[in-house]
């Protein structure tokens, strides 16, 4: 029997008892599809390791195939774990998103680099295993729709996440904001699934919730359209991410409403129109982000938003105005991160080009660590700010405010704060401050 053991490598903050309570943690889709993929033809015993929930225990596990899957920040953990497991004689192989984007620097890091959707070359890497001659290298563009299998959900230590079953759709998005990766890892003019087996699926799910991990679900109108049709006989409760112009086409919202939406994470990204044109955000308007937000709540809707700092206008005095215009604007839950120029990204061309990208040490582009020169403000100011807007937005005092605002859903709302409230408290902690990093930000 053929022993694989499939990992998602931890980061800074990505890991067993790190910064997310599962009260905020969802259940990824990454290992429990390649878990799918195996062809059943394959007489293999799989085990899956999120080291986002788990401990590693790798001494315990023993493995003929070791597949990695990591982004940018988990990629010098996913280098560790190959070495490992190749010291220990397994056939290493290393995917997912920075491998994608960064084939060339990853070459050598494994036996077997897989660039792309894993759809097609995974199962094909897994035969010419099986043949005695795997490649070490294997890529793909596209997903088609009949290649993406059910997730194999039940290999996954379901207590450690959010008892929300997670569903994808479509993992692609027609929007091209500069910060973002995704329409450089696959063809996302088709990425998405046939709708009725999405419906298959959720209903096989039996479950009254469900959580869309899409990276927008309102890109595609006509697919959008469809899926949510179909959604509204279920009968079920979903949340998912969108971007913020589903609120200005009157019958997709009233469509995505009926669908049974009741939770979204949208993208505000800044508060300065100059950032979100300058980054490409053409779905954003901030003159209508209050308007938005109302939009939501009148269909009891509450909106989970994510921010950026660190666009070129952004200075102190700016970052300071933010919090009290996301206030002002209604949101449930704000979310924050540092500008991060992902390495495959047109931000890290232009800031590499500047010279001022400070750190190529990969585990510090975790969207909390702040990697690059801002335009104006120090790197220090930055990384001061982020952590202070935190604070703020989730001081108790906030936290009460946003709470007695609310009309319904209160649990839910008392656990995200809470949720985000310890993440917070270990903000500071995490970051690096007397690190050799931080000597340069300071110019020491
Ligand atoms: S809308 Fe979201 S998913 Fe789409 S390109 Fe922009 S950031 Fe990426």
């Amino acid at each position: 029997m053929l022993k694989i053991v499939l990992i998602l490598a931890g980061d800074n903050t990505y890991h067993y008892r790190g910064a997310f309570s599962k009260s905020i943690s969802y259940a990824p889709l990454t290992l429990t599809t390649l878990a799918a993929l195996v062809p059943g033809t394959i007489d293999a015993d799989i085990q899956l390791i999120d080291e986002g929930v788990q401990p590693a225990g790798y001494d315990k596990l023993h493995a003929d195939i070791v597949g990695i899957s990591c982004v940018t920040s988990s990629s010098v953990r996913a280098r560790q774990i190959a070495g490992y497991w190749r010291s220990r004689g397994a056939h290493t192989v290393i995917g997912g998103v920075h491998v994608t984007l960064n084939p060339l620097e990853m070459e050598g890091v494994a036996d077997t680099l897989i660039c792309g959707p894993a759809e097609e070359t995974w199962p094909r890497f897994l035969q010419d295993f099986i043949e005695g001659r795997p490649g070490n290298f294997y890529s793909s563009r596209s997903v088609p729709a009949e290649t993406i299998p059910v997730p194999a959900r039940q290999l996954l230590p379901r207590k450690s996440y959010l008892s929300v079953p997670t569903v994808i759709a479509d993992r692609g998005c027609l929007n091209s904001c500069a910060f973002c990766s995704i329409n450089r890892l696959w063809d996302c003019r088709e990425s998405a699934r046939v709708v009725p087996d999405v419906i298959e699926e959720i209903i096989a799910l039996k479950s009254r919730r469900i959580l869309f991990l899409d990276p927008n679900l309102t890109a595609d109108r006509e697919y959008a359209l469809e899926l949510f049709e179909a959604l509204i006989p279920l009968r079920i409760e979903w949340a998912g991410l969108s971007s913020i112009d589903v609120t200005r086409d009157k019958s997709m919202f009233s469509l995505m409403v009926k669908s049974g939406c009741r939770g979204i994470l949208v993208g505000f990204e800044s508060m300065d129109q100059v950032a979100l044109d300058q980054y490409q955000k053409s779905s954003n308007n901030v003159t209508f982000y209050r308007e938005a937000v109302d939009m939501f709540h009148r269909h009891e809707i509450p909106v989970l938003g994510t921010f950026m700092l660190g666009f070129e206008n952004d200075t102190v005095e700016s970052i300071e105005k933010m919090v009290s215009m996301i206030d002002d604007s209604g949101i449930d839950f704000p979310r924050f991160s540092v500008m991060t120029p992902f390495p495959g990204t047109d931000p890290y061309d232009w800031y590499q080009g500047d010279g001022r990208v400070l750190t190529r040490d990969w585990s510090l582009y975790d969207t909390e660590h702040v990697v690059f020169t801002p335009a104006r403000m120090t790197p220090i100011q930055l990384q001061t700010s982020l952590v202070r807007t935190w604070k703020m937005i989730y001081s108790p005092s906030r936290i009460l405010k946003r709470l007695t605002m609310l009309k319904r859903y209160h649990l839910l709302a008392f656990m995200v704060n809470i949720g985000f409230h310890r993440y917070v408290s270990t903000l500071r902690k995490r970051i690096s401050w007397g690190s050799s990093h931080f000597q340069k930000m300071t110019g020491a």
